[in-house]
């Protein structure tokens, strides 16, 4: 007996979907554990199922609460029952939007920021880089980012504070080499560094003026 004909007891019927599933000459049981690594295992089986959205979608109707159906774990049926009305549910691309929303951590582990970096970076003449991949912020992990953003933090390892500017010494529009960028706070540093600096030359000015005095008498 499959996981699906458990669910869907023994009763004639017509050739459908269901002759596709991945577990149907599989142990029942396996699709019911509750340990992490169990329930993996199963929606391992799932993730290469031809038939899993249909399987999710009738798992949604049913409102079946035990085990994995569909790749989905009981929670994660739960999360979409909340979210969608019952009819909504009888659309499959409804289903599949929100199975693939649900999985898409599992199905699809995110990209890291330098991943991206990679992808979507080229060299430019004289050290600068160029970014050709989303204009303006794009969406990480749900959080809007810029490509000025993405370059600080994986160049620093922390967030920017404030806006991101080039640095005036880079003449470029469109470069987004970290090492010329600063953020708020860079510039803060920076500026004080040029007062702290001007004073101190200026000092060193004075002094030299003054030593250079001929002596008086
Ligand atoms: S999605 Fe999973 S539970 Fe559903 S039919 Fe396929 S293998 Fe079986």
């Amino acid at each position: 007996m499959t996981h699906y004909n458990e669910a869907i007891p023994a009763a004639p019927r017509k050739p459908d979907w269901r002759d596709k599933a991945a577990c149907r000459s599989d142990n029942t049981d396996r699709f019911f554990h509750t340990t992490p690594t169990r329930v993996q295992e199963a929606k391992g089986t799932c993730f290469g199922c031809p038939v899993m959205y249909q399987c999710a979608q009738g798992a949604l109707h049913r409102g079946e609460e035990n085990g994995v159906w569909g790749g989905l774990s009981e929670g994660q049926r739960t999360t979409i029952r909340k979210k969608y009305k019952i009819h909504q549910l009888q659309n499959l691309d409804t289903v599949k939007t929100a199975v693939d929303n649900a999985l898409r951590a599992e199905l699809h582990p995110e990209r890291t920021l330098r991943d991206l970096w990679d992808q979507h970076t080229h060299p430019l003449p004289g050290g600068h880089i160029g970014w050709h991949g989303p204009v303006g912020s794009f969406s990480f992990h749900g959080i809007p980012v810029t490509p000025k953003q993405l370059a600080f933090q994986i160049d620093r390892g922390h967030k920017a504070t404030g806006i991101i500017r080039r640095a005036p010494e880079c003449p470029v529009v469109e470069c987004v080499n970290p090492r010329h960028l600063l953020d708020n706070q860079e510039r803060i540093q920076r500026r004080r560094a040029a007062e702290e600096a001007a004073v101190q030359a200026a000092a060193q000015e004075q002094h030299a003026a003054d030593e250079a005095l001929p002596e008086a008498g």
